[in-house]
């Protein structure tokens, strides 16, 4: 299928504008997702109807906190990702087009209509693109997400926000909630592992919030790649700038794919959640882990408990519809109505 976000180059190759890699593709290629390419049929996205995982979860496992607690939300994923990290939990499917090259990925043959008729008659609100990332699929899950919207579904995206301004322009008016994984912030180091810019991502959760997504962040501490306190200190000051719209999971790593450092000390996160409370971010939850009250939502105005959770299971939700706080009346970020 003829891939969106592109131009061609002088010289016969095109420069993909789908993600900040702008990776430049010969014939014969595909860029560093594996998933659009340049072939005889000119540039196009092998992401057109085969779907490696669809199924429903609670939507507190994308994680979203702040998005109808308790609801569940149909999940569905097509092999490919602009990223390779070293510690992916999903490597499997996110690195296939990678590791097996062209011409076709794996998955069962689903268009986005037959996705979109599932997910109704699953009784789910919500359909989430996740598990891989969404924007190197780009044109399947903007299809899936017209089709939902018209269907009466809520949209979300579970991203690491590396997508380009343009095709997320043309994504926001049919999203409702996003989880962005900011994997690390100002540390050139890190940067350099994951082969992005994080002000890029920063930049990309900003504009969601401002275009009224509800938008939560995830950071996944990983031992050795950003969990130095001064790396550390840099996600939280950008956490924190993102005043009362801040919603930061923190979660912790178990040793996978081709990072082999150990499962992230309580310590670290407790540690993390500490500098984040200072730093003023006003939801802050742990993933992964138990900690006392870690996955409780608390009013950032007079403390009350206002979501109490334990894993997936949501035990009570206080907030009001039109998402205040019932006993200060504070506005709470989110989707509850
Ligand atoms: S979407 Fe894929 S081909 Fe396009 S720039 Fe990103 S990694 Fe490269």
């Amino acid at each position: 299928m003829q891939a969106t976000h592109f131009h061609e180059l002088e010289d016969g190759r095109c420069r993909c504008d789908l993600c900040c890699r702008h990776c430049v593709i010969a014939p014969g290629e595909a860029g560093f997702c594996g998933v659009r390419a340049l072939t005889d049929e000119g540039f196009v996205t092998l992401a057109v109807d085969r779907v490696v995982s669809a199924g429903v979860d609670p939507i507190e496992k994308k994680p979203l906190f702040h998005a109808h607690p308790g609801a569940r939300i149909f999940s569905f994923a097509m092999a490919g990702c602009n990223l390779a990290c070293p510690w992916c939990q999903n490597h499997t499917i996110s690195q296939w087009p990678r590791e097996h090259g062209l011409p076709f990925l794996p998955g069962e043959r689903i268009t986005p209509a037959d996705l979109v008729a599932r997910a109704v008659a699953s009784g789910c609100r919500w359909i989430a693109a996740t598990y891989t990332e969404p924007s190197v699929f780009f044109e399947y899950a903007l299809e899936v997400a017209r089709l939902a919207r018209a269907a009466g579904l809520r949209n979300a995206w579970v991203t690491n926000g590396t997508i380009e301004k343009a095709p997320l322009a043309e994504l926001i008016p049919l999203l409702d909630a996003a989880n962005v994984d900011l994997k690390c912030y100002g540390d050139r180091a890190a940067e350099g592992i994951l082969g992005i810019r994080s002000a890029h991502v920063g930049e990309t959760i900003r504009a969601l919030i401002d275009a009224g997504v509800s938008t939560e962040v995830t950071t996944c501490l990983v031992p050795g790649f950003n969990d130095a306190p001064d790396h550390l200190g840099k996600i939280v000051e950008f956490m924190a700038s993102l005043g009362p719209a801040g919603i930061w999971h923190v979660s912790r790593y178990h040793p996978m794919y081709q990072w082999e450092a150990p499962p992230t000390e309580l310590s670290s996160l407790a540690a993390a959640v500490t500098a984040g409370r200072a730093a003023g971010i006003p939801f802050i939850y742990v993933g992964n882990a138990r900690i006392e009250r870690g996955e409780d939502t608390a009013c950032p105005s007079c403390d009350a408990l206002l979501v109490s959770r334990c894993g997936y299971t949501v035990r009570a939700c206080r907030v009001t519809p039109a998402g205040a706080c019932p006993d200060c009346g504070a506005p709470i970020p989110g989707v509850w109505g």
